[in-house]
């Protein structure tokens, strides 16, 4: 049997009674004892593997509880947009790839675009450089993408379609695509092989290690690939270096059931995104006074949808990042929960980015999770305040509430929502305690807690992990400096030493 006898560090439970102890004995797969060095060393077996971990701070292994597992390899692999700052750069890169690429140039990671960096692409400047090919641009949050002449000519929506930009000045299509546009080209564009897929678990979850994380909630599936991809990740899971919890982006409950999961939708989108002008508000956008963005769902098909989800005993989860979005989720919930009573059902909102001190109340009367990102807020300060741009001073205030929703009893979980931010538990902690105005963030106690034990909540699993506690997975830790007696501002650059998952070292 493997052991390992981890002594001499800052041990840090994330239990109530326990919190601080020195070393853990890991037997196998499991922590088989928690305490000081010497009682550790008291009990471990002759051939057990001594770490000294010399003052360094051991805490239960991170999840992250949103995570688009194969975008993210995905993205990966392709060329990423995100350091471009001017259109210039962004044309520049994409004549590279296109230079590479036979037939389809596709690039992700493309910045919103406000005045300040003047991103605005469009076909036309997409033509210039990429007129033979198709080309397939997606925005950093995914819910815009940019396609060139070509594409569009080969896409041949049909007029009705919803979501085709037009260019103010000429009243054309500009190539960008929101919505169910923005579907129905990723339908047709997002095509891979099976050698890429596999590839793209394997870069994905090989960084999940790098960066801490023993357990991603992969939501995954949205497209017509969608049961391949499902069907990867579920094949691959028992030889990844990281634990995976699938949730299959589907409206249809059936698949969910044929491959016995327990759970359904991942991030299925009841609005779209701020960024992208897409989420659906309430009142209309500071910078676009003709749109309050959109639902996808009637209320009658989210219903119908909750319904039968809840009533076939699955765990639901799904996208809402505006307050109108939000306001009917939650009545969904509410409607169906009232007909269909369940304790302990956990289903769960994701983002609940705009929720209000209603929708908080709410969601915690009718016993619902948050999966929230708290990086959204990182990013938004480096670079031009997006929400201030988009919601205007009032709006921007107060979104993402991480400490009211906790506070009020809705059990809160962080995600990084990547490949929109990358996966980084520690700059999710960071974000949280640091980005969020004092009304809002977390001390860093509680956003631990959000990214460990609260992780293991939103997926049942709070009895197999998210604390170090005798009998409890080997899933660990290990960081150059205790977050709890660091600087809060030093938080996201503490570097990860070692990851174990399952007993094993899989990083360090
Ligand atoms: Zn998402």
């Amino acid at each position: 049997m493997n052991d390992l006898a981890l002594v001499n560090g800052q041990v840090v439970t994330m239990e109530g009674q326990n919190p601080l102890a020195e070393g853990v004995l890991v037997r196998g797969s499991r922590i088989s004892f928690v305490g000081t060095s010497r009682e550790v060393l008291e009990r471990r077996s002759p051939h057990a593997e001594v770490i000294d971990l010399q003052g360094r701070a051991l805490l239960p292994g991170f999840i992250d509880t949103h995570v688009h597992l194969i975008s993210t390899g995905l993205s990966m692999m392709g060329p990423r947009l995100e350091s471009c700052r001017t259109l210039g750069q962004v044309l520049e890169a994409l004549a590279a790839e296109a230079r590479k690429q036979p037939d389809i140039v596709k690039a992700s990671g493309l910045e919103p675009a406000t005045p300040a960096n003047g991103l605005y692409l469009t076909r036309w400047d997409l033509d210039r450089i990429i007129p033979d090919k198709l080309a397939y641009v997606v925005r950093r949050d995914g819910h815009s993408v940019v396609v060139n002449t070509r594409t569009l000519e080969q896409l041949g929506f049909p007029s009705e379609t919803s979501g085709i930009d037009l260019d103010p000045a000429t009243g054309e299509p500009s190539g960008v695509l929101r919505g169910d546009a923005r579907r129905i080209a990723g339908d047709r564009l997002t095509f891979i092989s099976g050698n890429d897929r596999q590839e793209a678990i394997r870069l994905a979850t090989q960084r999940a290690v790098e960066v801490g994380l023993t357990t991603v909630h992969a939501l995954d599936g949205g497209w017509p690939r969608g049961n391949e991809d499902i069907k990867a990740l579920l094949s691959m899971a028992p030889s990844l270096p990281v634990r995976i919890v699938v949730y299959y982006q589907t409206k249809e409950v059936g698949k969910a059931l044929e491959l016995g999961l327990p759970r359904i939708g991942g991030c299925l989108l009841v609005d779209g995104s701020i960024a992208s002008h897409t989420a659906a508000l309430t009142a209309p956008y500071n910078d676009r006074p003709d749109t309050e963005g959109m639902l996808y769902f009637s209320d009658q098909e989210l219903q119908t949808y909750i319904r039968e989800a809840h009533s076939s005993g699955l765990q639901i989860s799904m996208h809402a990042i505006g307050d109108r979005a939000i306001g009917q989720l939650l009545d969904a919930y509410q409607t169906v929960l009232s007909e269909q009573p369940r304790r302990g059902h956990r289903h769960r909102i994701e983002h609940f980015l705009m929720a209000g001190p209603e929708h908080i109340e709410n969601a915690a009367r009718l016993g619902l999770c948050a999966s929230m990102h708290p990086a959204f807020l990182h990013f938004s300060e480096e670079r031009p305040n997006i929400y201030l741009e988009r919601l205007g001073e009032q709006r921007a205030a107060r979104v993402n509430p991480l400490s009211q929703a906790l506070s009020s009893g809705v059990i809160v979980a962080g995600g990084s929502d990547s490949f929109v931010t990358p996966m980084d538990p520690l700059l999710g902690i960071h974000s949280a305690v640091n980005d969020h105005p004092p009304g809002s963030r977390l001390n860093v106690q509680q956003a631990l807690e959000v990214f460990t034990i609260n992780g293991a909540r939103l997926a049942f699993e709070e009895n197999e992990k998210g604390s170090i506690h005798p009998g409890k997975a080997a899933d660990l830790v290990v960081l150059a400096e205790n977050p709890l007696r660091c600087s809060p501002d030093a938080i996201k650059d503490i570097p990860i030493e070692m990851t174990i998952m399952d007993g094993v070292i899989r990083k360090g």
